[in-house]
């Protein structure tokens, strides 16, 4: 069993990125982020992709709204992000309360600083294969683990647990791309023998939000696992009284596995990592078209 070490290979991607913000000087690509409530996972996820854009030279600037925030109010806000040449990305932290219709408010964004990929125009354009597509950030973060891990893709059978916007659609969208060429099965809750489904796969890739959701008996010895899920459990030996555990039964799987994600230190820090390029990408393009 391999360990793919999503720091190390997060840490290689930063790099890359700090190397070519430097060479941009003396513009500074500028990440927006949007923040409603105080959702503490959200306030975290901020803080740390707060903390990376300036270890990599980029400016990251925060604009938090009320829980009550009215539509009205939030998209006068994207609408000047928008108009501003000096941003380049702009990420609505999610999830975000129920009064506020999440595709809406993401289509809210233009589709040149729609860093998180969740617009229709960004998913319309990574099915299309066109080039410069913005890739929502996780799936991205897990096609760049695998391919930085050298592991073979092409014709490969890829099992995607899970459909959602944000992971399972935009990872299987890419793992059937060319280049990845995968073999791809999307699995849901309706799946029918979801264990006998998983078993076909010689990639795994579990998105489903439920502790150690994907038990050794799912998987096929010789499989490649990329666990997504960041789930919370009881634990009393720990100050927080939790600690963070994946989608995958780690300890049962991980000895019939050629190579698995921890969490954490697999998929997450491969997300921020991500936008970092994402927003970079879209600097780039910005001065491109002048
Ligand atoms: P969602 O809740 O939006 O989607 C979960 C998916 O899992 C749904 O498609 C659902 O099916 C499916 N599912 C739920 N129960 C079952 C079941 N019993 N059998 C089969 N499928 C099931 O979650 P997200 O995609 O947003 O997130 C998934 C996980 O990834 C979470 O743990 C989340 O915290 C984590 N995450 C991690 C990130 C990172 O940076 N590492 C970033 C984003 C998320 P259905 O559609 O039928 O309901």
């Amino acid at each position: 069993m391999r360990l793919i070490d999503g720091n190390a290979i997060a840490q290689q991607v930063l790099a890359e990125v700090k190397e070519r913000v430097a060479k941009l000087a003396p513009i500074v690509p500028h990440v927006a982020f949007v923040r409603v409530g105080d959702n503490p996972a959200s306030v975290s996820y901020v803080t740390k992709k707060q903390k990376t854009a300036a270890e990599v030279g980029m400016k990251a600037s925060l604009q938090l709204f009320p829980e009550t925030v009215s539509k009205e109010e939030l998209f006068a806000h994207l609408d000047a992000l928008n108009a501003d040449a000096s941003v380049h990305g702009i990420l609505i932290q999610a999830p975000l309360p129920k009064h506020l219709p999440e595709t809406e408010v993401f289509n809210r964004v233009s589709p040149d600083k729609d860093v998180d990929g969740f617009g229709t125009q960004s998913i319309g354009r990574l099915v299309q294969e066109l080039p410069g597509a913005f890739a929502a950030c996780t799936p991205a973060g897990v096609v760049e683990l695998l391919r930085r891990s050298g592991i073979e893709t092409t014709g490969k059978h890829a099992v995607v647990v899970g459909r959602s916007l944000i992971v399972g659609k935009p990872a299987a969208a890419l793992l059937l791309a060319k280049g990845c060429d995968c073999t791809v099965t999307i699995a849901h809750s309706r799946t029918k023998d979801l264990p006998a489904v998983v078993r076909l796969a010689d990639i795994i890739v579990a998105a489903i939000g439920k502790p150690r959701f994907i038990t050794a008996d799912m998987v096929k010895p010789g499989a490649v696992v990329i666990d997504v899920g960041i789930n919370r459990v009881p634990d009393a030996t720990k100050k927080t009284g939790y600690r963070i555990v994946g989608d995958v039964d780690f300890d049962a799987v991980s000895p019939l596995c050629e190579a698995i994600t921890p969490v954490p230190g697999g998929v997450g820090p491969m997300t921020v990592a991500m936008l970092m390029k994402n927003t970079l990408d879209a600097c780039e393009r910005a001065q491109a078209r002048g």
